[in-house]
């Protein structure tokens, strides 16, 4: 029984083979399905060459040319298609010199990195698997195709690989392969950013990440990380924390607090990560809301000035330190829900209003007000309405008159 998503790319695979080359379904999507796994797209691997692919189907997106990738769009969806490759020469832990392509199928599937990884699919279901990848899945292995070291000596990244598969599917790493994590640690050093980051997010997220987490402190793996060779306490601790059910942000922020990183410290560690602004300022936000938290109890104002999302994720986190139950969030949601307004544009007068009623220059007064006006409506001392607010700037005003 193959799943929908094999059988919507079976008619594809039949016709690089009428124009007589293999292809067959391989990686993550066949040995997902064989784990019961939602799979989410489906990678093909064929003897043809890109060229020949581009003979085959009239819609191709050119993406990965010199690895042998392109992208076949079949019936309106979108294909990653690779040719069988060997990866020839490694001479600096990272990258293959160069792209040998083949015609082998076995050949292909030996370059891959872990056995589970290994095997290949052809349309009609049937499995092959010449390195026992079904036999690994069955004892929850990971194991490298062939001696570990040598593997992991060719890409060093296939070594958080193996950690981040431990994560996501709660699988051990076989003896050997794992004694090679810590030999060849070091080696990992060489490996960009970039590629060390995509494979870490998906460690700090998975099902098993404790597990994920642990392994990576355990090999010495983490030395070679961004800003973590001499943060083996910051990490520990994090093992001790239920970490179910936090998204990928709260996961830094819980990291960046606790390495016990200052603000300015926090935004060194994210930007030797490459984390994107965006998600590097929503790191900073909540670690100065959890650490608020820390200090004191949501009021008004802090709900407001959180918002609903910083709020409730600085406070699950602050739960999750102290090993409490996180059972606030309706009480906290209710509050948020009951602020008079959410921000500071919903204020019933603008700038031009107190232009007019002051008969004043334009200045930053402007903005000293507003701000007054809004924690004052925000802790229920005034009513967001427009003659109401005028009121109480003229009562203001007179007693800053009599002053
Ligand atoms: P995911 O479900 O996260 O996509 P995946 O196993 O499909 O996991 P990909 O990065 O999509 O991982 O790679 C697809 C396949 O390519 C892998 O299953 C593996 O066979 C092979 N592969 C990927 N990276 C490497 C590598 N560094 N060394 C050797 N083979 C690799
Ligand atoms: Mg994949």
């Amino acid at each position: 029984m193959m799943l929908p998503p094999f059988v919507k790319a079976a008619p594809l695979l039949e016709r690089i083979e009428e124009a007589g080359f293999e292809a067959y379904f391989v990686g993550g999507s066949v040995r997902d399905s064989l784990l019961g796994r939602k799979i989410s797209d489906v990678d093909i691997a064929t003897s043809a060459l890109p060229v020949e692919l581009k003979e085959i189907f009239p819609h191709t997106v050119d993406v990965g040319i010199a690895h042998g990738t392109i992208l076949v769009i079949f019936n309106g969806t979108p294909y990653e298609i690779t040719t069988f490759r060997a990866e020839a020469e490694y001479s600096d832990f990272r990258r293959p010199d160069q792209v040998l392509f083949i015609r082998s199928l076995r050949e292909d599937l030996k370059r891959r990195d872990f056995t589970m990884n290994a095997m290949a699919m052809d349309r009609e279901g049937r499995l092959i698997d010449p390195y026992n990848g079904q036999v690994a899945i069955q004892n929850k292995q990971i194991k490298t195709v062939g001696d570990p070291n040598q593997r992991f000596g060719e890409d060093a990244l296939r070594m958080m690989r193996a950690v981040r598969f431990v994560s996501q599917l709660g699988f051990s790493v076989e003896e050997r392969t794992k004694m090679a994590l810590s030999d060849m640690a070091h080696l990992l050093e060489k490996i960009a950013v970039e590629r060390k980051l995509v494979e870490f997010e998906k460690l700090l997220i998975g099902n098993f990440r404790t597990a994920g987490l642990s392994l990576l402190i355990e090999t010495g793996l983490y030395h070679y990380l961004p800003a973590l060779a001499d943060r083996n306490d910051g990490l520990q601790q994090l093992l001790d924390i239920s970490l179910g059910d936090l998204s990928r942000l709260e996961m830094w922020t819980l990291l960046v607090d606790r390495l016990g990183l200052n603000e300015r410290k926090t935004e060194g560690f994210l930007r030797q990560w490459k984390l994107p602004n965006k998600d590097l300022k929503q790191v900073l936000k909540n670690l100065y809301w959890l650490r608020f938290r820390t200090e004191n109890d949501w009021t008004n104002l802090a709900a407001y000035r959180a918002g609903i999302d910083s709020m409730l994720s600085a406070e699950k986190l602050y739960r999750k330190i102290l090993g409490e139950p996180f059972d606030e969030e309706k009480r906290l949601i209710k509050l948020y829900e009951a602020l008079p307004i959410k921000e500071l544009s919903e204020i019933a007068v603008t700038g031009n209003d107190l232009l007019a009623w002051y008969q004043r220059k334009p200045g930053p007064w402007i903005k000293d007000v507003l701000k007054t006006i809004e924690e004052d409506i925000i802790n229920g001392e005034l009513n967001n309405v427009k003659v109401e607010i005028r009121e109480w700037l003229i009562h203001c005003n007179q007693k800053l008159e009599e002053d």
